[in-house]
């Protein structure tokens, strides 16, 4: 039989897409590569995955697992023919254990989904995407996402207790669990950021937050971006780890504004976002000194959210902002680094001096309680020549990071966008080393091929070179 007739014997017609049309949404995350597509199978159950990856394999076809394709890298683009497994079928919420706050979920479920869910319970699920709405829990685990909230609370690998993986040989294997601290090897930490490529998460271990006594957020608006980053660093260094600090320039939040109406102030050069949780007495003299700083750093104006309402508002402005930006441009490049936060401003002075040099509008929101700034650049890639300037200006970006003392990703992950500039960060031997691990869960390299790690990194890529990105 053909590949497609055993999918369709194995999950029905219904779950098995070979329309071109299909296809081709498949093709791309959020990113700007894309790549051929042979088949996308929608599996419900662990067992029908080990039957995909069976058939697959069987078929001499590579597998790319994928979450909801919000991804920002390329991560869940393929970049030969390749068999999509998309998991947004497996969805349950499995069991939620409130004594131990922990729960096991489905790969697909939807971040913001879980903590919908838990609500009830005085729970959530603490890393939050800004792309919650839509990302899922396997994807998270994947890319080890951040999340705004992520400053106090820590990205995602600190909330996978375990998880239930796939291999490429068709294995289930549980890695991790609730004990405090699992015996053996910790290869639940290894699998968290991996991408994809050592194994299709099935289920995952999650631990649950509870929800904070108080809260408050605060919007503080600044005349130069300086005197926000300022007021970022002094809070930290005052031994206040807030639940986030988030900032916005002022093309941002122009483009923001004029799309939810968050109530953000148009004539601020930066606008920080902050926001502090825990006992009701701890939150109210937090806030104080954020006001305190902020007064010394220049803040021009001020504001705690009044009730929940403007505090939700406030934070769907934040959340909207990728999406504000297609108002400016029909495409956009989000780039993805961390920087020292002693280093923000001056980065943050180089980024724009690198749009204008390639001729780009660059807009700026970022997390900058831990430095990971996200510069976008908006254009028309339909523009002769844009996507090489396009691409000049990322690469800069990144430089100037890494030689900030920074790095090259600080939560979208690696994927194929920054997969040849990982030498930029390892030496030879880390890329060894890292390429040896890979090869022990994959030794025949076909679970997300040509990711993360570049083109002789290992014995992986013997005579084959890693395909390029194809870019839209
Ligand atoms: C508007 C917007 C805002 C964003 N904000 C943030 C943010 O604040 N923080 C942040 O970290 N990211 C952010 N992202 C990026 C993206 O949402 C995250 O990387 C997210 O974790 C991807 O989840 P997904 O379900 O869409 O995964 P996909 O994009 O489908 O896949 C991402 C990677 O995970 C792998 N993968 C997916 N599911 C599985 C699985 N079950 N098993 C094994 N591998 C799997 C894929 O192969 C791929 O390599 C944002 C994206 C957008 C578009």
């Amino acid at each position: 039989m053909s590949l497609t007739a055993d999918f369709v014997a194995l999950l029905g017609i219904e779950r098995v897409k070979t329309h071109p049309l299909e296809r081709h949404v498949y093709s791309r995350d959020g990113g700007i590569s894309l790549g051929p597509v042979e088949v996308v199978v929608h599996p419900e159950t662990t067992e029908e995955v080990v039957d995909v990856v069976q058939i697959a394999r069987r078929h001499g076809f590579p597998l790319v697992p994928r979450g909801a394709g919000t991804g920002l890298a390329g991560g869940a683009v393929p970049t030969q023919p390749a068999v999509v497994v998309a998991l947004t079928r497996m969805n349950q919420i499995h069991e939620i254990d409130v004594a131990s706050r922990t729960a096991w979920v489905g790969p697909g479920v939807i971040n913001v989904e879980l903590s919908q869910h838990t609500a009830r319970y005085g729970l959530h699920y603490a890393p939050d995407p800004s792309s919650q709405a839509a990302c899922t829990i396997g994807g998270n685990v994947a890319t080890n996402a951040g999340g705004p909230h992520c400053l106090a609370d820590g990205t995602t690998v600190v909330h996978i207790l375990g998880m239930e993986l796939v291999t490429a040989e068709g294995e289930v294997l549980i890695l991790g669990g609730a004990a405090p601290d699992p015996p053996g090897l910790d290869l639940r930490g290894i699998v968290v950021g991996s991408e994809g490529t050592f194994g299709i998460v099935t289920r995952v271990l999650v631990r649950l937050s509870e929800d904070a006594p108080a809260t408050r957020t605060m919007l503080l608006a600044f005349g130069d971006t300086a005197g926000a980053a300022a007021t970022v660093s002094d809070t930290i260094a005052e031994g206040v780890i807030p639940a986030a600090l988030e900032i916005m320039d002022r093309l941002i939040v122009r483009a923001v504004e004029n799309f939810v109406q968050a109530g953000f102030p148009l004539d601020a050069a930066a606008v920080l976002l902050a926001e502090v949780s825990g006992h009701p007495v701890a939150v109210a003299a937090e806030v104080d000194l954020i006001a305190d700083l902020a007064a010394r750093h220049g803040a021009s104006s001020v504001r705690v959210a009044a009730d929940e309402a403007e505090a939700a508002l406030w934070w769907k402005g934040r959340k909207a902002a990728f999406g504000a930006v297609a108002q400016m441009a029909p495409d956009y490049y989000l780039h993805d680094t961390v920087v020292p936060r002693s280093r923000l401003v001056e980065v943050l002075q180089t980024v724009y001096e690198i749009a204008d040099r390639n001729d780009l509008m660059v807009m700026n929101v970022f997390h900058a309680g831990d430095g990971n700034l996200h510069p976008i650049m908006a254009f028309d890639a339909e523009e002769p020549g844009t996507m090489a300037r396009v691409k000049t200006a990322a690469d800069a970006i990144v430089a100037a990071s890494v030689a900030a003392g920074g790095s090259l990703s600080g939560e979208h992950g690696i994927g194929l966008e920054k997969r040849d500039l990982m030498k930029t960060v390892f030496s030879p031997v880390d890329l060894d080393a890292q390429a040896r691990l890979r090869e022990a869960f994959d030794p025949a390299g076909v679970m997300n091929p040509d990711k993360i790690l570049p083109t002789g990194s290992r014995c992986l890529d013997y005579g084959r070179p890693a395909a390029a990105p194809v870019v839209s």
